[in-house]
């Protein structure tokens, strides 16, 4: 089985890429075979597996000129864990991706190509635009990342809107896996404040995992190693390591249903 699974928020700087990473690696860490596909024109996840942002074959001719997925995927120094890369060109993907046909299914059809992956993992850019459409359509499931931070729940009604019109419109698979709150300090009462209310507004959404805020995990990507491989004993490793099975249970017994009050 394939799961694939958009790791989405439109806010920047909620831990996306940092989830698309580092779980990935744990999922392959525990014998699995993943792949990260980067679909933010800031290849932050390119960096941080440390490729770089240059490369001739990466997800802008995929999505824009047919190129064949497979072809642009590359290996990483984790083993299991592979990378189909985004590239600066990809900047000008949204606008470009405007008068394709069938635009809103570029990835999807490339994807339908794709085999031997137990886990697809799609790191989204931080808006609500055709790229981020172009993973809610290809993907069965959507992780959505939220930073224990004022404001966590701004936006998240938007998010969660997008989602159900394209669960509606466009790919009726579509379910929330879970919400993940990240960057959480247990020493800080707002940080918990805000994860405890959250968690009472999507109660069944909500990963019993979080994400402890880490100078490790922060550290991780300039040394171009998702977490686990920079240092296995970090605090965010176990839990990653944790998130992971928690991720593999949710998918063996099905998702939750997006069909859910919105909160606003
Ligand atoms: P996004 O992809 O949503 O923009 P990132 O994963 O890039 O978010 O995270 C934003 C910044 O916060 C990055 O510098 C990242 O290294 C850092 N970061 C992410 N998660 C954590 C965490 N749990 N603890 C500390 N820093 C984190
Ligand atoms: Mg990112």
């Amino acid at each position: 089985m394939t799961a694939r699974i958009a790791v989405s928020n439109q806010k920047g700087g909620v831990g996306k890429t940092s989830t698309a990473i580092s779980l990935g690696s744990a999922v392959a860490a525990a014998g699995r075979t993943v792949l990260v596909i980067d679909l933010d024109p800031q290849t932050n996840a390119t960096s941080a597996l440390g490729l770089p942002k240059d490369a001739q074959r990466s997800i802008h001719g995929v999505l824009l000129r047919d190129e064949p997925l497979q072809q642009a995927v590359t290996e990483t120094t984790v083993p299991r864990l592979h990378v189909l890369p985004s590239s600066v060109d990809m900047a000008s993907a949204e606008v470009e991706l405007v008068p394709v046909m069938a635009r809103e299914f570029r990835l999807r059809a490339a994807l339908s190509q794709l085999e031997g992956y137990d886990l697809v993992l799609i790191d989204c850019p931080p808006s609500l635009g055709l790229l981020t459409v172009n993973a809610l359509v290809a993907a069965d499931f959507v992780i959505v990342p939220v930073q224990c931070e004022y404001l966590a729940l701004e936006g998240l009604a938007q998010l969660l809107s997008t989602i159900e019109a394209v669960k509606s419109r466009l790919n009726p698979q579509l379910s929330i896996l879970a919400i993940l709150l990240t960057m959480e300090d247990k020493r800080n009462r707002l940080s918990q404040q805000i994860a405890d209310e959250v968690t009472s507004h999507f109660p069944d959404l909500v990963a019993r995992t979080r994400i402890p805020r880490s100078v490790r995990l922060a550290e991780a990507p300039s040394h171009g190693r998702p977490i686990d491989v920079y240092d296995p004993t970090s605090r965010a490793t176990a839990a990653y390591a944790e998130f992971a099975r928690e991720i593999e249970a949710r998918l063996a017994r099905g998702a939750t249903s997006t069909t859910m009050g919105v909160a606003s």
